[in-house]
């Protein structure tokens, strides 16, 4: 597929958080400074602003590996609820939020974009973090 990027995007320009898996359509992040442990974006390659400006194909690719991702949260994380976000008013580029909410978290049950309730930490330790993205490569590769 042709790279299609766009000056002034910063999803099409070096990455803010690390990539923990990828492959030629679609990327995913982990968004570290995190009160949301297992905070994960899932973001289309090519900047391309609406799901219905993709190819059937690529738009089933792109929802299974979302799906696949809010099935792999669940079952590792056990969160009390996964939100699944994809706004992009600010940065129209096909990206969705993969977001385990938990009853403590600073904003539950508003969105995360809601006003702060509380300030809770629940980040992951690095050893954590290592074993999330271990076992999200094992799921999604295997
Ligand atoms: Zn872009």
């Amino acid at each position: 597929m042709k790279s299609l990027n766009s000056d002034n995007c910063d999803l099409c320009s070096s990455q803010k958080y690390p990539i923990i898996w990828a492959n030629d359509l679609l990327r995913i992040v982990l968004i570290n400074d995190q009160n949301y442990k297992g905070y994960c974006r899932v973001d289309l390659i090519d900047h391309i602003k609406e799901m219905s400006d993709l190819d059937e194909a690529i738009r089933n690719e792109f929802m299974g590996v979302i799906f696949q991702m809010e099935n792999i949260v669940k079952e590792y994380l056990q969160p009390d609820k996964i939100n699944l976000a994809s706004l992009g008013n600010i940065t129209p580029h096909l990206h969705w939020h993969i977001i385990p909410r938990y009853h403590s978290d600073n904003h539950f049950p508003g969105s995360i974009w809601s006003q702060k309730k509380r300030n809770d930490i629940n980040k992951f330790s690095k050893t954590q973090e290592i074993e999330f993205i271990k076992h999200i490569n094992e799921k999604l590769n295997h």
